[in-house]
């Protein structure tokens, strides 16, 4: 099962209505120009989905499987290939939120856990200062305030770049299984 979602700040989009414009741009000289604008607002993919992790690994309905387009980072694809070579069980496998413990910045990535000699889990790290990311849930509070968690089940600040406030709300864009 998954979920698409929207996590924006209930502060700087205090209308839903003005969540869908396309606020951060604006057409100049026939350009669409990328405006400072760093309200918090970002979509994400999460859980499973209606593919099996087996398909996704293992699956040869494409030319190769679809693991390769939901990883980007080479050095990750090359520890795949070797992964699936050697047939590695699939523990876990699912889509995720990314949390940077120095910048506090969050992404969408994909999660997974295998077993070949060992444990392997892919490690991610932050596109602005290069700290390793940690793997973080949600959970809603008064059915629409994020509080995020580590998987410590601690609760971790994050908060919008524009204007400071942790009033960070959600908004279900579809649900699929
Ligand atoms: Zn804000
Ligand atoms: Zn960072």
């Amino acid at each position: 099962m998954g979920e698409n979602i929207l996590i924006y700040c209930g502060n700087c989009y205090k209308s839903k209505d003005n969540l869908f414009k396309d606020d951060e741009y604006e057409i100049i000289n026939g350009k669409f120009v990328l405006l400072k604008n760093n309200a918090f607002k970002k979509s994400f993919t999460l859980g499973g989905g209606f593919i099996s992790p087996e398909s996704i690994f293992y699956g040869k309905y494409f030319k190769k499987p679809i693991i390769f387009d939901l990883i980007k980072k080479k050095s990750i694809k090359e520890d795949i290939k070797n992964l699936i070579k050697n047939n590695a069980k699939i523990i876990d496998a699912y889509h995720s939120i990314y949390f940077c413990p120095k910048c506090h910045d969050i992404s969408n990535k994909y999660y997974f856990k295998m077993e070949f000699n060992g444990v392997y889990e892919p490690k991610y790290y932050c596109r602005y200062c290069k700290s390793k990311l940690e793997n973080i849930d949600y959970e809603l509070e008064n059915e629409e305030k994020v509080i995020f968690k580590n998987i410590k089940e601690e609760t971790i600040e994050i908060s919008c770049k524009k204007c400071g406030s942790n009033n960070l709300l959600m908004e279900h864009l579809a649900f699929w299984d």
